[in-house]
């Protein structure tokens, strides 16, 4: 398992970050995709931005943005109408054979 598995199932969102190229590397990585140096584990900001979204049957599903660069789909919480651009909180999130994330609207 991977530290950015075993931090999801503790609820815990991670990204790897390089610090020589500033950026993300994102999907996680042991190592930076641009220079190939070492990575350091970040916690990620809770709050992202819908991307897009759809649902079946009762359930909501959407591609989520944190921190501008980083996509995940998840699953949203929601009893209203949700609009492309809405922030929305990491509500939980966990590891259970793949990444899972449960989002819902910021109130
Ligand atoms: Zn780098």
């Amino acid at each position: 398992m991977t530290r950015f598995e075993q931090e999801l199932k503790n609820n815990v969102f991670v990204s790897s970050f390089c610090t020589r190229c500033d950026k993300h590397v994102w999907p996680p990585s042991d190592m930076c995709n641009s220079c190939f140096g070492n990575v350091i584990w970040r916690p990620v900001t809770r709050t992202a931005k819908l991307i897009e979204f759809s649902s079946k049957g009762d359930e909501v599903f959407g591609i989520v943005e944190f921190e501008g660069s980083i996509r995940v789909m998840g699953r949203i919480m929601t009893a209203s109408a949700l609009q492309i651009g809405q922030m929305l909180n990491l509500t939980e999130c966990n590891f259970d054979g793949k990444a899972k994330f449960v989002l819902a609207p910021i109130v």
